[in-house]
Parts: C-alpha cells; structure tokens; sequence
C-alpha cells in the first residue's frame, strides 16, 4: 500500500475525530459567542459543553469507531454486528446522543431487526425532525473498506446510514460523502474532480436538494452555510471546509468556528480534510490531545487493507 494512501486514510479518521474533539466544547454555541470567549479556536479546550477534559470525543467518534472495529473484525459489511455495537456503546451511558439513534437503537434493543428499526423511527417521525446528520458523522471508515467499489460503497453507505437514519436525505448523504473521501484517499483526487465524480454517481437517484446543496459548494459563500443538525446543510458545510480550506487545520478550525452543531461539522469536515491532506497534516498537539489517535491509525490501515488492490 502507498504511503500516501496510508496517510489519507488515517487522516479521514483522524481527522473526523480532531474535528469533534475540537467541537465538543462549544456545541450549541453561537459564532459570536465562541469567537468573544476563544477568539480563534484551534486549540482543543476541556470544560465547556458537555465538561470534559481537553481532546475528549463524543457520539460522532464514538459511533465512527463501532463501524470501524466491526469492519476490521468480521472483514466486511455486517449490519447486526454494527446495530450491537451501537448497543453496547448506549449502554455504556454516552454523555452525547441524538434522538433518532437512540430511538433507533432502544427499538433494536427491544427486538426489532437491524434493518428496521431506523425505518420504523423514521417514518414515525416528522419533517424538520428525520433527517438528521447523525448517520453522516460516522459513516467514513465504509469509505476506506470498500472504496475500491463505487457501487458497492454507495450501497453499504446507505444501509448503514439506516440503521438509524432512513431518511434519502441522510442515506444518500452517506453516499455522497464517502465516494468523495474514497477519491481522495485512494486516488489523491483533486477536490473538485473528487466532488464531480461523486455526484455524477448519485445525481440521477439522490434527492435533488441533497444534489444541489453538494452542486453549489465550489461556488458558495462561507456566510450561506448552516449550523443545525440538519443533514443536508452539515454535507454542504463539511464538504465546503473539507474541500476549499487551504489546511487542514483552517478546514477544521473554520467548521467549528459555525458554533452550533459545532462537534459534528467540525467531524465531517475533519473527516474530508484528513482524507485530503493526510493524518501527517493535522495538527501535532491535537493529535497528541485526542485519546483515540492510535487506534484511528491501526483501523485506517485495517481497513484499506480489506479493499482490493488498486
Ligand atoms: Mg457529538
């Protein structure tokens, strides 16, 4: 395997994990808020939100590393082990969940399958409240396993994004995102051929406000971004910061700097920055901070590892 490669896998995890670490204390915030108490945040701070020590990750990390360690363990796609792994980390009593995945989860809990459990919470649930960006956090170690099958990626994308999150919009946003980061880590894509590539994949079957809002990235304003748990705007700020920013740390440090659903943002362009750039171009004392690093460099290789040669 090429070095690179290596290095932009692990940064796809590594990355998504700064990214919430960074976010995790001003979650909910607002710009103007986080900005008149840190000025520029690029440094991981404990306390605030949540009362944490400084590097501490939340559900976005938390659930990110259940897919992976189920991916590298069974060396492949099994949705049941995923849906336990789930379980036993909302067992574990997480200081940070969101209402469709622990809806979701309590129902599989109870007796409901894997595969339908997310179904039945989405569709009991109304618009503005069922698209959510809690599958798109976590959905990146899929793009390391099986990026050497776009149609398989997109596939595997989208049943694992229902595990929790039915909704198109958050399904096909899976999609989107991990054929985006696939580009890059395995072909060292530039942005926008990365970006191209993936929605010309998507277009004809994902929702056309996903499509669009993806469309418009090369061209928008930071100021037309969204902060909400909403799915559609985090794909589009993830993607606008992870793909335009000139570093890695300016992709990461500007998504967090949104406030809001600062942790999550911060997670999806971390993770399309990371993939971009490469672990080796975050930032040394982040690294250091996060106490998931290690294990975010030995999945990534794991994971490659179970995707064909190039
Ligand atoms: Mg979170």
């Amino acid at each position: 395997m090429e070095d690179l490669t290596a290095d932009r896998a692990m940064g796809a995890l590594l990355g998504l994990a700064c990214g919430d670490a960074l976010g995790r204390p001003v979650e909910f915030r607002s710009p103007t808020s986080i900005e008149s108490q840190h000025g520029r945040l690029d440094e991981l701070v404990g306390h605030g939100t949540h009362n944490q020590p400084a590097g501490t990750v939340t559900d976005d990390t938390d659930m990110m590393l259940c897919i992976a360690r189920s991916l590298a363990e069974t060396g492949d796609f099994d949705g049941a082990d995923i849906a336990e792994r789930f379980l036993g980390w909302y067992e574990s009593g997480p200081f940070d969940i969101g209402i469709m995945t622990a809806q979701s989860i309590r129902a599989f809990r109870d007796g409901t399958a894997w595969d339908e459990a997310g179904r039945q919470v989405w569709e009991a649930s109304a618009e503005g409240s069922n698209a959510g960006n809690g599958s798109v956090m976590r959905c990146v170690p899929h793009a390391l396993a099986f990026g050497d099958d776009p149609a398989r990626l997109v596939a595997v994308s989208r049943e694992s994004s229902a595990i929790t999150h039915a909704d198109p919009r958050c399904t096909w946003g899976c999609a989107l995102l991990n054929l985006v980061v696939a580009a890059l880590v395995r072909d060292g894509a530039e942005p926008e051929a990365a970006l191209d590539a993936a929605l010309d994949r998507v277009r004809a079957d994902a929702p056309a406000e996903l499509v669009e809002a993806a469309e418009a990235v090369p061209t928008l304003d930071a100021g037309d971004l969204q902060n909400t748990g909403y799915v559609v705007t985090t794909v589009q700020a993830g993607l606008y910061h992870g793909l335009r920013a000139d570093t890695a740390e300016d992709a990461i440090v500007d998504a967090v700097a949104m406030g809001g659903d600062a942790d999550t943002i911060g997670a999806v362009a971390g993770a399309v920055a990371g993939a971009r750039f490469g672990a080796s171009a975050l930032p040394d004392d982040w690294v250091e901070t996060v106490a998931v690093a290690a294990e975010c460099r030995d999945l990534a290789e794991a994971l490659l590892a179970l995707s064909g040669d190039e």
